[in-house]
Order: structure tokens, then C-alpha cells, then sequence
């Protein structure tokens, strides 16, 4: 893979202040990977893809990324970054709303990353959950959100955005076939492996 390109891909999108993924919630989600590389993996947020370009490098040989984005720009934008860095072979952009395009899916996948709009994350995780096989693995991005959701901020225009991160924080924490852990990297991580 062209490093040089990823980076460029990385800088231009922080330019334009698209929230891609911070460096550190790489790293750990790496290092979680490492002794159990994934061959699926289903992102939902595509934005310019390039989480889902530094997620090919974590998959086993002949894995697979199917990822979701609503917004045509950014579509067509991470279309021309997975050719320009050669992964357009791995990785496939379902173009529409996650919330339509995700019950339509019968796949399975053994890492699902969710990183789209904060108040869906319960509608993903119950997706998510859908399609996970034994022993894969949910990641779920900005969990923490700015501290909002750990401290008692509630009157704010984002309150649906937090209220729904604590919903999907109880849930992966009461769910018996999970193991969660939240980890306060980056804007915050969970971290769910299935049992
Ligand atoms: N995963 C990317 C960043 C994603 S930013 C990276 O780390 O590089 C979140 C993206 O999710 C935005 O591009 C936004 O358009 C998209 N999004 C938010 N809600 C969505 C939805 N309901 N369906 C599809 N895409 C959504
Ligand atoms: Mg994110």
C-alpha cells in the first residue's frame, strides 16, 4: 500500500474537518486485532475511507470490508482514495442510509465498526449483533463524546446524541454474551467481544 498516499488521504480530510479516526483508537484497535485478524469486517461511516484503508491492513489474506456512507460526496471521494492507494478490491461502499441499507443485509461479518450518527448506535448495535459471528468483535467510536456522556451534561442541542451513546453503553454492558470494556481513548471506545 502506498503509506505516502494514506497519509495525504489522512491530512486533507483533518483539513476539512471530517472526524476521521484518531491515531491512539487505532493503535489499540490494532493491537486488539493482532492475535486474531479479521477476515469480514463491516464498517458503518465511511466518510473518505480512511479508517476502512487502515482496516485492510488488518485483515487476513483475501479478507473482505463492506462499509456504509450516506453523503455522495464523500462516496465518490473514498471511491477515487481506494483505488489511488489499491484497495478498491477489498473494500465494498453500500451507498445509502445505514438505518435502510443494514436490515437489508444477510451477511456475517467478525468486526463491526460503528463510527455514524451518534444517535443510531443502539439501532447499529442491534444490527451489529444481527451479523457478528462467534468470536468477533464490535467497536464503537466517539462512545465517550467529548466527556458529555460520563459527566451529567444534558441540556444541550447533542442531548439525543449522548442519551443514545449511555442507551448503547448499558446495553453492551448488560448483554451476557458480551464482554465490554470502555475505553477512554481517542473520543472514547467500546470495545464487545462476542462470548
Ligand atoms: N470512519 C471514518 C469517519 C466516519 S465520520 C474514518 O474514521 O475515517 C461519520 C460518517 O458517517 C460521515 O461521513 C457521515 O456522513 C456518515 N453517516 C452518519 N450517519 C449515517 C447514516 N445513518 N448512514 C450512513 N452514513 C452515515
Ligand atoms: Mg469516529
Amino acid at each position: 500500500m502506498l503509506q505516502e498516499k494514506v497519509q495525504e488521504i489522512k491530512e486533507k480530510a483533518l483539513e476539512n474537518h471530517i472526524p476521521i479516526i484518531m491515531d491512539d483508537t487505532l493503535e489499540e484497535i490494532e493491537k486488539i486485532l493482532k492475535p486474531n485478524p479479521p477476515k469480514t469486517i463491516l464498517e458503518i461511516g465511511t466518510a473518505v475511507g480512511y479508517s476502512a484503508i487502515c482496516f485492510s491492513k488488518f485483515l487476513q489474506d483475501g479478507g473482505h470490508i463492506d462499509t456504509i456512507e450516506r453523503e455522495e460526496e464523500r462516496i465518490k471521494e473514498a471511491k477515487q482514495n481506494f483505488i489511488d492507494v489499491g484497495v478498491e478490491n477489498k473494500i465494498y461502499i453500500y451507498e445509502g442510509d445505514a438505518v435502510e441499507i443494514l436490515p437489508t443485509l444477510n451477511k456475517t461479518y467478525d468486526m463491526v465498526f460503528i463510527d455514524a450518527a451518534k444517535g443510531k448506535y443502539p439501532f447499529f448495535l442491534s444490527q451489529a449483533l444481527r451479523m457478528l459471528n462467534q468470536n468477533g468483535i464490535i467497536f464503537a467510536d466517539n462512545i465517550l463524546y467529548k466527556g458529555y456522556v460520563m459527566s451529567d451534561y444534558n441540556k444541550h442541542k447533542q442531548r439525543t446524541a449522548v442519551r443514545n451513546l449511555r442507551e448503547y453503553i448499558k446495553e453492551v454492558t448488560e448483554n451476557p454474551e458480551l464482554e465490554t470494556e470502555i475505553l477512554e481513548i481517542g473520543d472514547g471506545l467500546a470495545v464487545s467481544k462476542k462470548k
